[in-house]
C-alpha cells in the first residue's frame, strides 16, 4: 500500500515553546530543541518550562507516527459520513472543528480524538469524499458548503471555528459570511493537541514514552 502523506513533517514544534533560548535543556535555542524533538533524540520534559498538558501535546506530535494509522494515497475520493459529530457531550462553550468527508480523513481524525477529555463539535463537510488537501486543489470544499453544514448548531456562545491547515483560503470568505473568529488549524492532525493548547485536555493514563 502507498500511504498517504499525514504531514508528520510539516509539525511546527518551535511555535510552542517558550521561545527564550535560555539553554536549561542542554540545546544551543528552542530552535534547536524543535529540531532534537522533531528527530526524537530529546523528549520534551527536558524543556522544564512545559505543563504536564503541554509536554503530552508535545508526545503526541512527536509520535504522530505511531499514533495515527495509515492510510492508503487516493487515486479516488472516498465519501463517507457528512454532519455534525459530538466529541465528549460538547456545550454551547466548546470549539467547532472543521474537517471534510474523506473515508480517510475521519479515520485520522477519529484517532487523534480518542486522545482528549475535551469536548468539541466536530463538522465533517461535504467535499465529495476528496480529503482536505485535494479538497482545496479542486475546489470541492467552499466556505458556503460549512456555512450550511453550521445550521446544524444548537445555540452557541462560543464565536470560534477552526479550519484545517489547508483550508486557509477559506477563512476570508467565512469571516465575511459569520461575525465569528476563524482560526486556521495545523497542517498536520498531530499537531491539533498542541494548537489547541488549553482547549486540549489529554487523558491522565496515556502512556507515549
Ligand atoms: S529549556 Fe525550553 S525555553 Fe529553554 S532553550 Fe530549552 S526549549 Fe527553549
Amino acid at each position: 500500500m502507498i500511504a498517504a502523506d499525514l504531514y508528520l513533517d510539516k509539525i511546527d514544534f518551535l511555535a510552542y515553546l517558550p521561545q527564550t533560548d535560555c539553554q536549561e535543556c542542554g540545546a544551543v535555542s528552542c530552535a534547536d530543541f524543535a529540531k532534537q524533538l522533531k528527530r526524537k533524540i530529546q523528549t520534551p520534559s527536558a524543556c522544564t518550562f512545559l505543563t504536564e498538558s503541554q509536554i503530552q501535546a508535545f508526545l503526541l506530535a512527536q509520535h504522530g507516527d505511531r499514533i495515527l494509522p495509515q492510510v492508503p494515497a487516493l487515486d479516488l475520493p472516498r465519501p463517507a459520513f457528512t454532519g455534525m459529530v459530538e466529541i465528549n457531550r460538547p456545550n454551547e462553550s466548546s470549539l467547532i472543528l472543521i474537517s471534510g468527508n474523506s473515508e480517510f480523513t475521519q479515520e485520522v481524525l477519529s484517532t487523534i480524538m480518542g486522545y482528549t477529555l475535551s469536548s468539541y463539535w466536530l463538522f465533517f463537510v461535504d467535499c465529495r469524499g476528496d480529503t482536505i488537501d485535494m479538497a482545496m486543489i479542486y475546489e470541492s470544499l467552499k466556505a458556503e458548503q460549512i456555512m450550511i453544514a453550521l445550521e446544524e448548531l444548537p445555540a452557541h456562545q462560543r464565536r470560534e471555528i477552526i479550519l484545517p491547515g489547508f483550508a486557509s483560503p477559506l477563512k476570508q470568505p467565512l469571516e465575511r459570511q459569520v461575525e465569528w473568529q476563524v482560526k486556521v488549524g495545523p497542517l498536520c492532525i498531530a499537531e491539533l493537541p498542541l494548537f489547541l493548547g488549553e482547549d486540549w485536555q489529554v487523558p491522565p493514563d496515556i502512556n507515549l514514552g
